[in-house]
């Protein structure tokens, strides 16, 4: 019956072809859909097309198949059978849902039309089968708007305004009010609608109504909405979705009927305890659209939250208790908490999605290790499961819990996180304000798809209407932006561009702070405290570090920072930039001196200054990073970084130096270069003023003799020559650096351990490796600047076009986020080979920004490196990266 293009799922249908439940070609919901039904839980039947169909169809110009028009007609009369009714009877008609459903999913992207088989003749079956024309004619209104919304492309406003008049006209307050005849009266009102705006009839033919509703389906695939979700989240675009057709059931036929939404466990936090929404008397979206105010699901969760309307395991008891089971069976079975949809028809309890559910980074880490602890997984599988990237949230500044908090009302607590930034009041202004650096709250009555650059581009979320399991919550919960949804207290006039939330008054531009842990919405910027390393988190990371093979050191120049990377785990460090101790206040002058100065002379009466302060800052980091490797990185930048700009700042240079400013002027003037990038700088400075380098190495040889006199946890210094491309300017300056480090060791009458290196950030270097090899112990890929070199891209620069490069895929992604494995990973590649072949105990890292992108990290163990280095906060996301990499 199944063939290659659908695959039917429910009743007698087999479920035993492996590319049913293969979310590729079946997408996500389609595969569960089979799976579910096919262990045994009640799935009301259907059939879905494949992924494939709908490349297919977009490429061939939005044409369908006759042989798909024949797989389809003999899918529909599986359902048929199943079910016992007919599509487009007039007697006992059949309905069905028709579901879009990508392999990865996408919330809120694709549209789903439910209620069709539905016309004028059809309706009057229904109602005199179900012995209810009210939920007849409601589930006809439902699909005529749903229709003319997601199939012909109507303003779904209009319908809802009318609906709104209606209600009005007739005293009512909420749709439950709304009678036989008052629905029978909006449909009449809504097919003139969709007639004045489409110019022609609503369509009474089922067939043509479940073909446009397919084509649209497959359509969606290509709306910007979508497009900016994949974007947004790096899913390949040529994947298409699938479309899933399913019998209807009925959560709107009365009061033992209902919908709701679940997770088997809390999504925000992880907590062992179901999760989730319900209405009485609705069907699909009405839980998350926001127009009613859903209710909780279990007892404890309505008392906790105080209130009053009864949760589903109180009113109907026997359902809930099926759903219970049904959360353990899911579980066990997909062995993951689940994201889950459901209907109640008349008492019946029916399945109509399950899928892997978005969680918080907090409640990742807890449910990975509960699950562990419940036996559910083992510890490698808990490892795998945690994204990398989503500990981002949780390295992050919370509230200062001793801040004062001018609290302005509460709302659900729907993503965690705490976020201060200006108010803006639509996702296009939210955009705009952050890419002029300002951090916004976006608030809005509720966020709908159209809202998500908005959303991606705010710090955090804050909306007057929706529940937990609102678009919203949803969506901040999966960015990992903090949100704060339902505040019910707030309104919001979009004319005067304000907002109120009970007796207060607030603009647009004006300060919020929201608490996306307790829902709390404050007045003003409150202050934020440091992350920490504990509980699950820090469990998870002890198992991390039992599985890495790589290292994982930082990239810092302060004790400060070695300190908090020392925290997070960091076992090093991979790059200290001592360039960073020259802008401090007191030093630059001296700085300064240094590099307008005349002669050589003039360069070390300054750099005789420096000395004492570049040895406090090298003993302090000596001290905190006691016993571990630590590379130090010579002088690197143009020297120009440094000069004045600001007539002050001659004005102090001229009485520092004795010099006139006009004389300092021509000096800096000098100094000028067209491209600094690939100027003077780097080991070509330690070329041309020996005594700079000389001065800092002598520096940190005087403190790692002092540190070692009086511990015997002696750090080990890797001295790290920059920019280095030949062998011969490595070669000169390891010469300057041991001629330094003997006179040291015999002034302080005592030798320490130490190695000499170079950074490989050069494509001549990475060529010429295994001759660099001879006189480098250690390699560290620098590769923000091998990047920059080998792809001839200044990233100062790239802003411009890196954005429309990377949409139209020349590159995948910013090739200064994550590595470009084809063409600097290949120079990374050859480097590592060549310089092993000279010296296979060559010590190998990286130290660019990619040392702390999980891909990157990935890239880096399979070549075989030592160690990854990355900022502080980032040690963490790496530990976890490289035991995954580890793993896989
Ligand atoms: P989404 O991908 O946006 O979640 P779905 O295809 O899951 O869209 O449909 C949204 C909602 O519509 C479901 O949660 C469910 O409540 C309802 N729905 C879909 N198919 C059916 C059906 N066959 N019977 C009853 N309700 C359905
Ligand atoms: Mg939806
Ligand atoms: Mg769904």
């Amino acid at each position: 019956m199944s063939n290659d293009s659908v695959y039917i799922f429910g009743g007698d249908a087999p479920h035993d072809d492996p590319r049913q439940k293969d979310k590729k070609i079946a997408g996500g919901k389609g595969a569960n859909l089979a799976e579910m039904a096919s262990i045994g839980l009640p799935v009301p039947p259907g059939f879905t097309v494949t992924t494939e169909e709908c490349v297919r169809y977009l490429k061939e110009g939005a044409d369908f198949s006759a042989a798909l028009r024949q797989d389809v007609a003999s899918a529909l009369e599986h359902i048929e059978r199943t079910v016992g009714k007919s599509f487009g009877s007039n007697d006992d008609p059949l309905l069905v849902s028709v579901r879009s459903g990508a392999a990865v999913s996408m919330p809120g992207m694709m549209d789903t039309v439910l209620n069709l088989g539905l016309n004028d003749e059809t309706v009057q079956g229904l109602a005199k089968v179900s012995g209810d024309p009210r939920f007849a004619w409601d589930s006809y209104r439902r699909f005529i708007q749903m229709y003319s919304d997601v199939v012909l492309g109507v303003d779904h406003g209009l319908f809802e305004e009318a609906l709104e008049i209606a209600k009005e006209d007739k005293g009512f307050l909420s749709d439950t009010e709304m009678e036989s005849e008052d629905w029978e009266g909006i449909v009449a009102q809504y097919k003139a609608i969709c007639e004045q705006e489409t110019g022609n009839a609503f369509p009474q033919d089922v067939q043509a109504q479940l073909w446009g509703a397919i084509a649209a389906v497959f359509d969606s695939w290509d709306a910007d909405r979508a497009k900016i979700y994949r974007r947004l989240n790096d899913i390949p675009s040529d994947m298409g979705t699938a479309v899933n057709v399913q019998a209807m059931v009925f959560g709107n036929m009365g009061d033992t009927s209902a919908t709701g939404v679940a997770f088997t466990r809390d999504p925000s936090t992880g907590e062992k305890a179901f999760y989730g929404e319900w209405l009485v008397n609705a069907q699909g979206e009405d839980v998350v659209a926001g127009i009613r105010t859903p209710q909780y699901l279990t007892r404890k969760a309505r008392e906790d939250a105080g209130a009053k309307p009864a949760s589903m395991e109180e009113a109907m008891p026997d359902a809930f208790a099926e759903l219970a089971q049904t959360f353990d069976l899911l579980e066990r079975h997909y062995r993951d908490m689940q994201d889950i949809e459901f209907t109640v028809q008349q008492g019946k309890l029916w399945m109509l999605q399950t899928r892997n559910g978005k969680r918080t980074a907090k409640a990742a880490l807890k449910m990975a290790v509960d699950m562990v602890g419940e036996g559910l997984i083992d510890e490698k599988t808990a490892i795998l499961r945690v994204d990398p990237m989503a500990l981002d949230q949780l390295l992050h500044p919370t509230l200062d819990p001793d801040a004062r908090r001018d609290v302005l009302t509460r709302g659900l607590p729907a993503s965690p996180g705490a976020a201060a930034g200006r108010i803006v009041l639509d996702a296009d202004t939210a955009e705009q304000h952050a890419q002029r650096g300002e951090n916004v709250i976006l608030v809005r009555l509720e966020t709908s798809p159209e809202d998500i650059h908005g959303m991606h581009a705010a710090k955090g979320i804050l909306t007057a209407r929706g529940g937990m399991t609102s678009h919203a919550a949803v969506v901040a919960r999966g960015m990992g932006r903090p949100c704060v949804s339902g505040a019910s207290e707030l309104s919001i006039d979009m004319k005067a561009r304000t907002l109120r939330i009970g007796t207060r008054e607030l603009a647009e531009g004006d300060m919020l702070t929201l608490d996306g842990g307790n829902g709390q919405v404050m007045a003003g910027d409150v202050p934020t405290v440091e992350p920490e390393l504990a509980g699950d988190f820090a469990t998870l990371m002890e198992w991390a570090d039992r599985h890495r093979r790589m290292k994982v050191r930082t990239n810092a120049e302060t004790p400060e920072d070695c300190r908090m990377a020392r925290q997070f785990g960091a076992e090093g460090i991979g790059l200290c930039r001592t360039e960073h101790m020259f802008f401090d206040a007191g030093r630059i002058s001296a700085v300064r001196q240094m590099i307008l100065a005349e002669d050589e002379a003039g360069r070390r009466k300054a750099l005789a200054k420096l000395l004492p302060e570049q040895r406090k800052d090298f003993h302090e980091i000596f001290e905190v990073m006691a016993g571990l490797p630590c590379t130090i990185r010579l002088l690197d930048p143009p020297l120009h970084e440094f000069l004045p700009t600001a007539e002050d700042d001659f004005a102090e240079l001229a009485d520092a130096t004795g010099f006139g400013i006009d004389h300092l002027r021509r000096r800096a003037a000098d100094l000028h270069e067209f491209n600094p990038m690939l100027g003077h700088r780097g080991c070509r400075l330690g070329i041309t003023y020996p005594e700079i380098y000389e001065m800092q190495a002598r520096a940190l040889f005087e403190a790692v003799c002092d540190v070692a006199a009086s511990s015997d946890q002696v750090p080990l210094p890797e001295i790290m020559i920059p920019l280095v491309g030949t062998r011969r300017e490595l070669a000169i300056l390891r010469e300057t650096v041991e001629r330094v480090a003997a006179e040291v060791f015999a002034e302080k009458g005592r030798e320490v351990e130490y190695l000499i290196g170079t950074m490989i950030e050069l494509p001549r270097a990475c060529l010429m490796a295994d001759e660099i090899a001879k006189d480098a112990l250690f390699f560290s890929f620098g590769t923000n600047d091998l990047t920059q070199t080998t792809l001839g891209v200044s990233r100062d620069d790239a802003a411009r076009f890196l954005g429309p490069y990377v949409e139209q895929g020349i590159y995948d992604r910013d090739p200064f986020v994550s590595l470009d494995i084809d063409g600097v990973g290949q120079l990374v590649r050859i480097a590592a080979e060549r310089g092993r072949a000279t010296r296979p105990d060559i010590k190998l890292g990286i130290c660019g920004e990619h040392g702390g992108d999980p891909a990157s990290i990935a890239f880096c163990n399979e070549i075989g490196l030592d160690y990854v280095s990355a900022s502080p906060y980032r040690v963490p996301i790496a530990r976890l990266a490289a035991a995954q990499a580890s793993l896989r």
